[in-house]
C-alpha cells in the first residue's frame, strides 16, 4: 500500500529535514517534486495541484522559513495536508439500534461480494446481528459466493430469486426479520462491467424498496483514480454515503485513495487489504498519512494485536518457554496478517526495510508443521527427542532431520535471548502485554 509514493515523498522530505534553514527556492523545488510524485502515483491532477498549493502557502507564507526547525515543520505541514486530502477525520457508517440497511454498489469485480462478507464479519464481531441479502442476480456465481461467505462468518444469507421484484424482496426480508431478529441487513447488489441504464434502473428500484440507511460504493484501488469516475453516476441514482476501496494491498501508488474525497466528495469508510474475510480496515486518514510518510501506525498495530488476542499472551520465564509456547505465539502473530506488512506499521521500519521486503511465510509454516508433528510431551521438553524421533518428525512434516535440528537449536537460542532480555528488564515473567 502506497509504497511507491511513500518512498518518493520520504526521500524528498528527508532532504528538507536535513537542512537547518530553508529558502523559498528550496521549498519550491521540493514542492515541484512532490507534485510529480503525486501525479506518478496516479493522483488526480486537481488534488496534486491543490495539495502543493496549500503546502507551499503554509510553508512559505509563515515564519517556517528561516526558523531552525524549518525542515521538520515542512514535514508536519505535508503530513497535515495528506490527512486533509484523505478526508480529514475518520468517517464510519451511521448505525442505529436497529433497522440498518447497507446497500453495496459498484462495478462487477470491484469486490462487492467479498466486501459484503467482510462487513458481516466486522459488524458481527462488534455484536451486531447481521443478515446478508444476495441480490446480485447479474453475476452467475455471486449468490453462491455470498452463501459460502455467510457460512464462514456464521450469518444467514437470504438469496434473491431470478425475476423477483424489489417489492417481493423487501417483503421476504421483512418476513425473515419477523422470525429471526437482525439489526443490520447488508444487501449485495448486481454490478456490470460498465455503467448502463438497465443496471441503474434496477438498482434505483431495489434501493427504493429497501430504503437503505447507508449506500456504499465499492471501488478497486488497482484501477487508480479511474475507479472513481463511476461515483457520479451511482450517486445520481442511488445517492452514495461513503466508499470502500478494495485491493489496497495490491496498489503501491494510492491514486484512488488520495483522489477519492476530491473526486467524489464522499468519505472512505473502509479499505480492503486482502482477499481474506479479515482483510478490511476502517479508514483513518491520520494513520494512513503516517504510513505513507513512514511514521508507522502504532495504533493499527495495537488494534491488530488485540484482535488476535495477543494482549492475552503471557510472557513466560525464559527457562519455561517451550516449543508449545513458540507454536502458540507464532499462530497468534500470524493471525495479525502477513509479517512483512506488520513490520511496516512500526515507525521508521518502512524505510529501514529493503524494497520488496517480505518475511518468508513458508519458513514460518515449516516451523508450524515441524512442531505440530511432535507430541505434546516433546514440545514441552525437546531434550527428549532422540535421533529416531527426529527422523520421524522430519518425514511427518515433509522436512529433513537438519531442519528439525535447526529448529531445536533456534529454540535454545531464543531461550538464551529471553533470559538476557528479562535480566536487562529486571525480569518480570508472568506480566501481560498492555491492553
Ligand atoms: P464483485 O463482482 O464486485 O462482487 O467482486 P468480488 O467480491 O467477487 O471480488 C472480485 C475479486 O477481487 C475476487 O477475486 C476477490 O477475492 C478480490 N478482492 C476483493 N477485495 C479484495 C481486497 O481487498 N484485496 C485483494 N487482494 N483482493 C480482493
Amino acid at each position: 500500500m502506497f509504497e511507491t509514493l511513500g518512498n518518493k515523498l520520504q526521500d524528498i522530505l528527508e532532504r528538507l529535514r536535513r537542512e537547518s534553514t530553508l529558502t523559498e527556492t528550496q521549498v519550491k523545488a521540493a514542492m515541484r517534486e512532490i507534485r510529480m510524485a503525486l501525479l506518478e502515483a496516479d493522483v488526480n491532477f486537481g488534488v496534486a495541484r491543490d495539495f502543493v498549493a496549500r503546502v507551499s502557502e503554509k510553508a512559505v507564507g509563515t515564519e517556517v522559513l528561516g526558523s531552525l526547525t524549518a525542515g521538520q515543520q515542512v514535514v508536519k505541514v505535508v503530513h497535515d495536508e495528506l490527512i486533509e486530502t484523505l478526508g480529514g477525520t475518520a468517517h464510519q457508517p451511521t448505525l442505529k439500534n436497529e433497522g440498518n440497511v447497507f446497500f453495496m454498489v459498484g462495478l462487477q469485480g470491484a469486490g462487492k461480494t467479498t466486501s459484503s462478507g467482510k462487513l458481516a464479519q466486522f459488524y458481527k464481531s462488534k455484536g451486531r446481528r447481521v443478515l446478508l441479502v444476495a441480490a446480485d442476480t447479474q453475476r452467475p456465481a455471486a449468490r453462491e459466493q455470498l452463501r459460502t461467505l455467510g457460512q464462514q462468518v456464521g450469518v444467514p444469507v437470504l438469496e434473491v430469486a431470478n425475476g423477483e421484484t424489489p417489492a417481493q424482496t423487501r417483503q421476504r426480508v421483512q418476513d425473515f426479520l419477523k422470525t429471526d431478529f437482525r439489526d443490520l441487513v447488508i444487501v449485495d447488489t448486481a454490478g456490470r462491467l460498465q455503467i448502463d441504464e438497465a443496471l441503474m434502473d434496477q438498482l434505483a428500484d431495489l434501493s427504493g424498496a429497501m430504503q437503505p440507511t447507508e449506500t456504499l460504493l465499492v471501488v478497486d484501488a488497482m484501477t487508480g483514480q479511474e475507479a472513481l469516475n463511476v461515483a457520479k453516476a451511482f450517486d445520481e441514482r442511488v445517492s452514495l454515503s461513503g466508499l470502500i476501496i478494495t485491493k489496497m494491498d495490491g496498489d503501491a501508488r494510492g491514486g484512488a485513495a488520495l483522489s477519492a474525497r476530491f473526486q467524489t466528495g464522499k468519505p472512505i469508510y473502509f479499505a480492503g487489504t486482502s482477499e481474506k474475510l479479515n482483510g478490511l480496515e476502517p479508514f483513518y486518514p491520520d494513520r494512513v498519512a503516517g504510513r505513507i510518510l513512514g511514521m508507522g501506525d502504532v495504533l493499527g498495530l495495537i488494534e491488530r494485536a488485540q484482535q488476535a488476542d495477543l494482549a492475552q499472551m503471557e510472557m513466560k520465564k525464559a527457562g519455561e518457554f517451550d516449543l508449545e509456547d513458540l507454536l502458540t505465539q507464532l499462530r497468534q502473530i500470524r493471525k495479525m496478517g502477513p509479517l512483512g506488512e506488520l513490520m511496516k506499521l512500526i515507525p521508521g521500519m518502512s524505510r529501514a526495510l529493503p524494497e520488496g521486503f517480505n518475511v518468508d511465510e513458508k519458513q514460518i509454516q515449516k516451523i508450524d508443521a515441524l512442531i505440530s508433528s511432535m507430541t505434546l510431551k516433546e514440545r514441552r521438553n525437546p531434550g527428549i527427542l532422540n535421533a529416531s524421533r527426529r527422523r520421524r518428525i522430519a518425514s511427518g512434516s515433509g522436512s529433513s532431520v537438519q531442519e528439525v535440528n535447526r529448529l531445536i537449536k533456534m529454540h535454545e537460542q531464543m531461550k538464551g535471548m529471553m533470559k538476557l532480555l528479562q535480566g536487562m528488564q529486571g525480569g518480570k515473567p508472568g506480566a501481560k502485554m498492555p491492553k
